[in-house]
């Protein structure tokens, strides 16, 4: 176990880096915290219309190991599966899993924040630093930059160490990029989002089933909306950047049309959507991979800084929370900054990148795939085979998101051998009924050892 005579320094007060320093503390550890924005305990304006987050198992499980579940708890709204919205205004819905607890919860990014670091301001030994931001970094001095925006003044910060959650955008991976001390590339996605929203009613009540992820899924694009606590719903839109129907072609003058024609069933109860689209700006959608994620013993990245992803399999915030944990175990386990950083990479990467590949992969499944009849069907055969094989065939989204003791390379890799299983079962079915099980059953004994699950 590491002791450290001077405070660490952390870099981005976001949902990794107030967690992180949470956890740190814990071990007796002092934190100087430095986030670029202002405090978000103050942004009560948008508490309502911030991005909302999917939150799963691995970030529940996350949040009680640093003992702050119940005072997120309020600010959680349950979703059991999603409700697909097709064109012709008929709905279906498709349940995350099938237990009681195999659900998922809504929750405004901004909110988790605001609770995370009004929890962190009140431990003994953290600091938080608004308006500080990270510049720039001397790594033959160990020393980095950060600029105390409000009093446009410099402030060295001696790297002993410096852990870097500032973000997909990370100006230390820059800046390490920039020195030629690792090796790192993103690969943005030629589509964008922009964030929308569906008011309550009159009432305050919500204007969709509030317990489920909305989708409206239209090949090349489609609508997702999340329910938040006070009856609003948070809808994001998936456009190509360029193309027919994408960010760049339709305008102000367009977008009314566009919506009627393709989420008619949703556009009467999106008032604001023509000067939403207007004024908000298209986000980026990218993976960020990076090799290592730290230089020596003075500074490692976590979080998105280090491994973002597409939104698509809601994990993103998840993964950066299990980070947090492990990072945490690696403190505990090893003598030297550096045995940490180089633990923690050996544990995460081979993870991190999984997620990574099925985030991109449930893209596809989103926009297209879950309104066909035959996914539809492998879906309840995965489901059936988890109830007669529930130690050996999990579906891979259920080990993803409800299972944090199965690490993410385990389910992508047993993820592929149940999709070519299922494929096989369902190539001339076409309902439960008509499949094999007796074979099925073969195939599970032999390709699927049984997993060690958590009670
Ligand atoms: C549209 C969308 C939907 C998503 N949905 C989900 C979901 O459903 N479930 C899920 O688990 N994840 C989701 N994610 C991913 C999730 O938002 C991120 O994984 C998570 O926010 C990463 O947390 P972080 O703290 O590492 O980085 P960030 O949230 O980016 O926080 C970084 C912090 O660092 C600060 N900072 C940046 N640069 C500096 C600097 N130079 N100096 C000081 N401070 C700095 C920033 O201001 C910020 O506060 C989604 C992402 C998007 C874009």
């Amino acid at each position: 176990m590491i002791i450290n005579p001077t405070p660490i320094s952390i870099i981005g007060a976001g949902p990794t880096g107030a967690l992180l320093a949470i956890l740190l503390q814990r071990h007796g550890m002092r934190v100087n915290l430095y986030e670029k924005r202002p405090d978000p305990r103050k942004d009560l304006e948008n508490s309502g219309r911030s991005v909302n987050l999917a939150l799963a198992d691995r970030g529940l499980h996350a949040l009680i190991q640093a003992g702050v579940l119940a005072e997120i708890s309020p600010a959680l709204m349950p979703m059991r599966g999603r409700l697909i919205h097709h064109l012709d205004g008929t709905t279906i819905l498709q349940p995350y899993g099938q237990k009681p607890d195999e659900i998922i919860h809504s929750v405004s990014r901004l909110r988790l924040n605001q609770i995370l670091v009004e929890v962190a301001a009140r431990q003994p030994g953290i600091e938080i630093y608004f308006e500080h931001s990270l510049e720039d970094a001397d790594f033959r001095m160990g020393i980095a930059q950060v600029r105390a925006l409000g009093q446009k003044r410099i402030i060295d910060v001696r790297m002993q160490p410096l852990l870097a959650t500032d973000g997909a955008g990370s100006t230390l991976r820059k800046q390490l990029i920039r020195q030629k001390l690792i090796d790192a590339h993103e690969i943005e996605l030629d589509h964008g989002y922009k964030e929308l929203s569906i008011p309550a009613g009159t009432s305050g009540e919500h204007l969709l089933t509030p317990d489920v992820l909305h989708i409206w899924p239209r090949g090349s694009h489609m609508l997702i909306a999340l329910p938040n606590t006070d009856g609003s719903f948070t809808a994001t839109l998936f456009l190509p950047k360029n193309g027919a129907a994408s960010f760049a072609s339709l305008n102000a003058a367009t977008i009314d049309r566009f919506f009627a024609d393709t989420f008619p069933d949703v556009r009467a109860l999106m008032p604001n959507c023509v000067r939403e689209f207007s004024e908000h700006a298209v986000g980026f959608l990218g993976s960020v991979y990076a090799n290592p994620w730290h230089y020596q013993s003075m500074a490692a990245m976590i979080g998105d800084a280090a491994h973002a992803i597409v939104p698509f399999h809601g994990q993103g915030m998840n993964c950066c929370f299990e980070d947090c944990v492990e990072f945490n175990s690696c403190v505990r386990r090893n003598n030297t900054w550096e045995a940490v950083f180089l633990e923690f990479e050996s544990i995460r990467k081979p993870n991190t990148d999984a997620i990574a590949t099925m985030a991109l992969e449930n893209y596809l499944e989103m926009r297209e795939h879950v309104a066909h009849a035959k996914f539809q069907l492998q879906q309840s055969l995965a489901l059936e085979l988890e109830k007669r094989y529930p130690q050996n065939f999990i579906p891979r989204y259920s080990m993803v998101m409800f299972h944090h003791e199965i690490p993410y390379s385990v389910a992508l890799n047993r993820g592929l051998i149940q999709s070519k299983l299922l494929a096989k079962l369902t190539l001339n079915a076409n309902s439960l009924a008509e499949v094999d099980f007796a074979e099925a059953g073969r195939e599970i004994n032999s390709q699927l050892p049984p997993l060690a699950l958590a009670l």
